[in-house]
């Protein structure tokens, strides 16, 4: 009889070489994913690529998959989007669909399946073309949270989707298994966080341009994890060190920025790295590629892992919600924890949700919290740097002339 996966602690860590210096390492994560990707198909596990955060990764590990991210951030890929989309479109959508029209996202073309959701309109236009020519699961994602039935129909939805995986991928997807994949999960998650965390400190050890390097295309990837816990250690006793007598470094010069708003994934960094060559700190990030998605685990222990998972899922802040309370109550949690100057909220071109939200995150910072709030709109081009560029140094200089004004503690 074979030994059920149960037997094993959900979070027990498996014994991983961690070799690289951790920034090196990350440096290199889309080799890094695909080599591993590659490998996990050689052995016969298949290759899901997700599009959205709303997805449960632990469902498509449990069922024997490997869940990659799909999100196109390049400019390059979007003149083979508008091809077939329109031009006035999100450039997440376009560029994802621009590497599906030229075919050169490695991952997409060794993709067993692609799972996308019902979120914005825009991706789920574009999941009908992609349905065209690949294999494509949309998950349906209920938009008002806040009621009882909404929760029933995304039980209900995961139910489906968990039958649809058993069925296509030949396999039976068990609560041990389940709970496995929970546990890998919530390490990386718990670890991600300890990351984040490190952003605390008056001195942040990192820029947020390092700690947005620190993630990879692929979870549960048993050496990222490794590494993770090796930045932990590297970092812990920097940020503790209250620097007393010290020359203040350039961390602690720095104007503290929280960004929130559109995801920034792998190529799409422009708007974060303008903002720190020009004298900020992104000490805490609030969106999918940040905190917003790890801010909770599932319960390992509940007695059924499915309806958990559902829960931790279904509490993700995202502007396609409505109302969005929980993103309100996320920005206040986080702006008492990281202490920013400042909100710069970023809003891709055509992002509809986020940018009509936007309204209500600058009466939250401005009018309740006092805090400056500036929201950048953009694409993926860089013909607008120079202009966001002299906006970011505007919103730094009502910064420090608030700081110079502010009356003496006595
Ligand atoms: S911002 Fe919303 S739609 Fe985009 S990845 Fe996050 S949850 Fe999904
Ligand atoms: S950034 Fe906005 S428009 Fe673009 S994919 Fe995400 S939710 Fe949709």
């Amino acid at each position: 009889m074979s030994q059920c996966c149960c037997n094993q602690s959900p979070e027990a860590k498996p014994a991983c070489a961690s070799s690289a210096d951790p920034l090196a390492w990350f440096g290199q994560m889309l080799n890094n994913c695909l080599q591993y990707a590659r490998a996990a198909k050689q052995s016969g596990k298949r290759v899901v690529g997700i599009l959205c955060e709303y997805t449960p990764r632990e469902l498509i590990m449990a069922a024997g998959g490997v869940p990659v991210c799909l999100c196109g951030g390049s400019a390059k890929t979007i003149p083979a989007a508008e091809e077939r989309l329109p031009a006035n479109l999100c450039p997440l959508i376009k560029s994802t669909f621009g590497y599906h029209a030229l075919k050169n996202n490695p991952f997409l073309e060794m993709a067993d399946l692609i799972v996308g959701e019902t979120t914005c309109d825009g991706k789920k236009k574009m999941y009908e073309l992609l349905a065209e020519s690949r294999p494509v699961y949309v998950l349906e994602l209920p938009q008002k949270a806040d009621d009882p039935d909404a929760f029933a129909h995304w039980l209900a939805e995961l139910k489906k989707f968990k039958a649809f995986l058993e069925d296509r991928f030949q396999t039976t997807v068990t609560d041990c298994q389940l709970r496995q994949a929970i546990g890998v999960m919530n390490r990386e998650r718990t670890l991600r966080r300890g990351l984040a965390a490190l952003m605390k400190a008056d001195r942040p050890p990192l820029t947020g341009r390092q700690l947005l390097t620190l993630k990879s295309s692929i979870s549960g990837i048993c050496e990222d994890l490794a590494q993770y816990e090796k930045v932990i250690a590297l970092y812990r006793d920097q940020s503790n060190d209250s620097g007393a007598g010290q020359e203040c470094p350039a961390s602690c010069q720095s104007v503290r920025v929280l960004l929130t708003g559109v995801p920034t994934v792998t190529g799409a960094e422009r708007v974060l790295e303008i903002i720190e060559s020009g004298g900020g700190r992104i000490v805490v990030m609030e969106n999918c590629t940040g905190l917003k998605p790890i801010l909770e685990d599932v319960d390992a222990a509940a007695p059924d892992p499915l309806l958990a998972l559902a829960e931790k899922y279904f509490h993700l802040p995202c502007s396609v919600m409505t109302p969005n309370r929980r993103r309100l109550d996320s920005l206040r949690q986080l702006i008492g924890e990281y202490r920013p100057q400042c909100v710069i909220e970023l809003v891709w071109q055509a992002c509809l949700t986020y940018d009509v939200e936007s309204h209500r995150v600058r009466r939250l910072v401005e009018d309740e919290l006092g805090l400056p709030y500036l929201r950048i709109e953009t694409d993926y081009s860089p013909s607008d740097s120079a202009r966001i560029a002299v906006r970011v140094e505007a919103l730094f200089e009502t910064v420090r002339s608030r700081q110079k004004n502010k009356p003496l503690a006595v």
